[in-house]
């Protein structure tokens, strides 16, 4: 059986808590797409950890970790990421890497790093790992695909130099960089291949036999629903499909193979990056929930930086639900609300005087004010608790008011960043 561990919102929804807690019951986990960008933070037996590019099952010794053919590979980062669990005392995990994968070079990240320079403060904000040109160059069919490695040398070198030739009018004319040397390049894709070639697999047909075996498969995905390319709040989104669906692409399975769509939504709104954030709050409101969210604070957990707070928005999480295809929901990070006198949850859109509970292309949503409904607070700490009915009236009628504006069924409710903590709704 496929499940695809997805997030509904604009990413942080603690998609790497839930999915090292299934991953207990499965034997593959994939990511599909994204890169190094976004950090899944995971507290358990062994300690906590950021992970960047690994899939949140590395941490059981009966999985088989896999990075898709979907994804940004960062080979250097992987080598590091790996020696960093091992250091931290986690058994070395079983890692497959797709022959289909392709690679993310280090003038992506220089290319992505130079462009936000130049667009300085109209940025996306971009976390400066190479994702956008790493994608740009993929679809401009001049990216390296990690079988590329074990092919022919000569025909290697001639594409890198044709490569080369592309980059260097942008970096000598646009960004006034050095140039790009191709025999460095070179040079750097045989290091890679040093390193990955223990890990490559065809790793499609590897799904293939699995998904025959009857094993079971989790799709891990980075970022949400609302960081989608085309169904996010484009331009200010990745370059890569968030979404459930893209699992199928991103891994190499079958789209039927996908039984179970787990969606993961936060109890309240955090989004990093530029772009339209209906609900957002700012002040000292803003920086306590931000204070007070996630295990330690709502930062970053690749750069650091403090992450844009909000009330919990239905409009967008219903809608996120709806594009990722949504069978349940798991509401997570609800202990963190047990400070607040009164929740507003936004129920609507205000756009142009209209409102509306659907959620709108950019332009729109630009214009868009919150109109929010709102619930009395639980003013008590609910980690702990793992029966449902023992959650108190407040908090149930918060959740329950969640379920029924999203419309799909909240059948687990995390409170607290451990793996154990987690009620399950019968
Ligand atoms: P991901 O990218 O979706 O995996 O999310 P992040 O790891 O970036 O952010 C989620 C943060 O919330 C992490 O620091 C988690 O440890 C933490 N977290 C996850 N679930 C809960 C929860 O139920 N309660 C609390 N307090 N923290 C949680």
């Amino acid at each position: 059986m496929v499940r695809a561990i997805v997030g509904a919102n604009w990413g942080d929804e603690g998609k790497g808590k839930i999915t090292d807690m299934l991953a207990k019951e499965s034997d593959i986990i994939i990511r599909f797409q994204g890169g190094s960008n976004a950090g899944h933070t995971i507290i358990n037996n062994y300690g906590k950890f950021a992970l960047h590019l690994l899939p949140s099952g590395v941490f059981y010794q009966h999985t088989t970790s896999i990075i898709g053919n979907g994804v940004a590979l960062n080979i250097p980062f992987l080598k590091q990421e790996i020696e960093d669990l091992t250091k931290q005392g986690v058994p070395a995990p079983k890692i497959l890497v797709s022959d289909r994968a392709q690679i993310l070079m280090p003038y992506h990240i220089l290319f992505d790093t130079c462009e936000e320079a130049r667009l300085a403060g109209k940025s996306f904000g971009s976390t400066k790992s190479g994702i956008a040109p790493f994608y740009s160059d993929k679809y401009a069919k001049i990216g390296f695909q990690v079988s590329e490695l074990f092919g022919d040398e000569e025909e290697l070198m001639e594409k890198v130099e044709n490569v080369c030739t592309l980059k260097n009018v942008m970096l000598k004319h646009l960004y006034h960089q050095p140039e790009l040397d191709p025999k460095e390049i070179f040079q750097t894709l045989m290091e890679y291949k040093e390193i990955v070639a223990p890990y490559v697999c065809d790793v499609s047909k590897y799904l293939h036999e699995a998904i025959r075996e009857g094993k079971n498969i989790l799709l891990e995905g980075q970022l949400g629903s609302l960081k989608d390319p085309d169904h996010g709040i484009y331009p200010m989104v990745t370059s890569s499909s968030t979404l459930a669906a893209y699992g199928a692409i991103g891994a190499g399975i079958p789209p039927y193979e996908i039984k179970n769509i787990t969606a993961v939504v936060k109890a309240y709104s955090s989004a990093v990056g530029a772009g339209a954030f209906v609900s957002e709050i700012f002040g000292e409101e803003a920086d306590e929930l931000r204070k007070r969210g996630g295990d330690g604070g709502e930062f970053g957990a690749t750069t650091g930086r403090p992450r844009r707070m909000g009330w919990f928005d239905a409009v967008a999480t219903r809608y996120g639900c709806r594009v990722q295809g949504a069978t349940e929901v798991v509401l997570t990070v609800l202990d963190v609300l047990g400070y607040l006198d009164e929740l507003p949850i936004c129920v609507g859109y205000e756009i142009d005087g209209k409102v509306t509970k659907d959620f709108p292309t950019t332009h729109l949503l630009e214009k868009a004010k919150p109109v929010y409904k709102k619930l009395p607070g639980w003013k008590c700490e609910i980690r702990g608790i793992k029966n449902y009915e023992e959650l108190p009236e407040n908090c149930r009628k918060y959740i329950e008011a969640i379920e029924e504006e999203l419309g799909v069924p909240i059948t687990m409710v995390s409170n607290g960043p451990g793996r154990d903590e987690i009620i399950i709704r019968k």
